[in-house]
């Protein structure tokens, strides 16, 4: 596994630039179709259904792959710098499907920088990345067939969230590399190693938090007992009347006058399901999908230590930021500052998980844009 295809978007037409020499070729045949010394304002639109057209150039292909000649250089889409190949194609829709092709460890180095400040300790930087490298490899080697065409991830929170080039700081840089393959494995294979900002003091299973029937014993709730410092170990909020009518019309539930009763609670306090009503009917929902309507950074998180409805408004206060499964990045923090090495930090988070190398060293061959 050296490199693996990330979804950008589609597009009717994309903006692109690079400040150095570039070619564009038949990602079918590799024919050389265009090149350029730099493209300052690149417009790439679809030219019929199979063909494409950048700033008026035909380039006769259903599918292009842009590359960059000089490997300092990388191509930006918008405001997001990638590195490696762009692969682009006409979709014969009016669109343009577009993929960016990095080698999977510069994938992560964005990774790393887009989840994790890069004001975080060494020790929990690289708990990170191994963390995220094991969620990649997982990811690749469970493609569901919800997965974009074209692409092995997806650029957006429903993977990993990639921003480009530009996110990978120089210490997550140094983390992907320091860890450089290693993944967490359970019973000999790598799982979903999910993560998240804060527990709250303890973390929870994707049963409880998504509920998942099956999952590995690595990914089962433990005592974290060391986020306390977050900013987010505790939080409160209100929803309004308005709020909660929109929350309800969007799980098909139309009224007003809306009520919200917690049902049934788990371990550990985290919410599993809760009621809403309305004047014209009610709905069960799960407090995930209450979380995801409602607004996730509203209500940060399903373990409730306080509920009300006071006068129309529905009053939460909770504890810590997000789904609470596999690591605490906050907790990861305290603990790397308290001298834990990344080792001992995935340990606490994921129970039982060893420690294996998906791909073998050594990094040098693997250059920006180098083709699978
Ligand atoms: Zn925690």
């Amino acid at each position: 596994v050296r490199v693996r295809l990330l979804r950008v978007s589609p597009t009717p037409r994309l903006h692109l630039t690079i400040d150095g020499p570039y070619e564009a070729s038949d990602t079918e045949d590799g024919r050389v179709l265009g090149w350029g010394r730099r493209l300052d304002d690149g417009w790439l639109v679809p030219e019929g259904s199979a063909a494409l057209a950048l700033n008026g150039a035909r380039l006769n292909a259903v599918e292009v792959r842009l590359c960059s000649r000089d490997p300092a250089k990388a191509f930006r889409v918008g405001e997001t710098v990638y590195p490696g190949a762009l692969r682009v194609r006409n979709t014969g829709a009016g669109s343009i499907d577009v993929v960016s092709e990095l080698p999977l460890e510069t994938y992560l180095e964005g990774v790393v920088g887009a989840e994790m400040p890069a004001s975080f300790p060494e020790e929990a930087l690289r708990a990170q990345a191994i963390a995220a490298r094991t969620y990649a490899v997982y990811d690749l080697l469970h493609r569901s067939a919800a997965a974009p065409p074209g692409a092995d991830l997806d650029d957006s929170v429903r993977s990993q969230v990639y921003l480009g080039r530009d996110a990978a700081t120089p210490r997550a840089v140094a983390a992907v590399r320091a860890t450089r393959g290693l993944v967490l494995l359970s019973e000999g294979r790598p799982f979903r190693a999910y993560f998240h900002s804060t527990c709250g003091g303890e973390t929870t299973d994707p049963g409880i938090a998504f509920g998942e029937v099956r999952f590995p014993p690595t990914l089962r709730g433990v005592h974290c007992g060391a986020c306390g410092e977050s900013p987010h170990a505790r939080w409160s909020c209100r929803l309004g009347p308005a709020d909660l009518e929109a929350v309800a019309k969007s799980f098909g539930l139309a009224g007003s006058g809306v009520r919200v009763t917690p049902e049934t609670t788990a371990s550990g306090a985290r919410l599993r399901t809760l009621r809403i009503a309305t004047d014209r009917g009610e709905r069960r929902v799960t407090a995930l999908d209450f979380r995801l309507a409602a607004g996730p950074e509203r209500v940060r998180s399903t373990w409730w230590t306080r509920y009300a409805m006071e006068d129309g408004n529905l009053v939460v206060e909770g504890r810590g930021w997000g789904h609470g499964v596999g690591l605490c990045q906050y907790g990861a923090r305290a603990r790397a500052q308290a001298g834990a090495t990344a080792s001992e930090i995935l340990d606490r988070y994921y129970p039982g998980a060893t420690l294996g190398c998906a791909w073998p060293e050594p990094a040098d061959a693997e250059a920006a844009g180098a083709r699978p």
